[in-house]
């Protein structure tokens, strides 16, 4: 089963993908994750996605595409996969169609108005990618990992200044993919409320998953 998650920033993709690896057994790839992995490890793609990340822009279709493409050659998505944060452009979605055979296009949708203060109340293990929230999902202990115990952080690009820019890169070159995949027919797009709490949008994103193996 490999699945693509829509939907503007803060909507809760990256939220729903761990939880769908967790119990579901799918691998969770993160484009975002990658990049910022990439920077801690202090490799070249890093450096370069930094410039884009912290402007609020996308990173070049050619350089996210290429990484995209290695990853879904390892082992463990041949299994299966959740690709969260990639396609984020038409042309991304067209070299990822010509890769792999995708089952299921989950359209978290999200009010654009609150996902702004979704995304700055947002703190990040970066090691592990597990996500907090100060008021919806607090760590237990106040900017520590609930596993580790490490330090949480703010991502640069969820500064006040950097969202806006996010939003209006992700209206302009992103939203446009809903209609790509509707037009398209196949595969099947869900859309789901991504305002309601995490375990009623995670309820409701298994069932889609039940419902594309059920027709499989
Ligand atoms: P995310 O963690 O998904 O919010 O991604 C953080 C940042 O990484 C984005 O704002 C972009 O700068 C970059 N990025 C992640 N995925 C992509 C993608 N598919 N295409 C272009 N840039 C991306």
């Amino acid at each position: 089963m490999r699945i693509i998650f829509l939907g503007p920033p803060g909507a809760g993709k990256g939220t729903q993908a761990g939880l769908l690896q967790e119990r579901q057994g799918l691998t969770h790839v993160s484009t975002g994750e990658m990049f910022r992995e990439a920077l801690a490890n202090g490799s070249p793609l890093g450096a370069e996605a930094k410039r884009y990340m912290d402007a609020g822009e996308l990173v070049p279709d050619k350089v996210v595409i290429g990484m995209v493409k290695e990853r879904l050659g390892q082992p463990d998505c041949a299994a299966g996969c959740v690709l969260d944060g990639f396609p984020r452009t038409v042309p991304q979605a067209e070299a990822l169609a010509r890769e792999v055979e995708i089952d299921l296009v989950i359209d978290l949708r999200c009010d654009l108005a609150a996902v702004a203060s979704r995304l700055e109340g947002r703190r990040v293990h970066l090691p592990s990618g597990r996500i907090y929230h100060v008021d919806s999902k607090p760590p237990r202990v106040e900017g520590q990992d609930d596993e580790t115990g490490e330090a949480l952080i703010v991502r640069e690009d969820d500064r006040p200044e950097t969202v806006a820019r996010r939003l209006k890169v992700y209206e302009e070159q992103t939203a446009a993919l809903l209609g790509h995949y509707q037009s398209a027919g196949t595969p099947p797009v869900a859309s789901i409320d991504g305002m309601h709490e995490v375990e009623t949008v995670s309820a409701a994103i298994v069932a889609a998953i039940e419902e594309v193996k059920k027709n499989a």
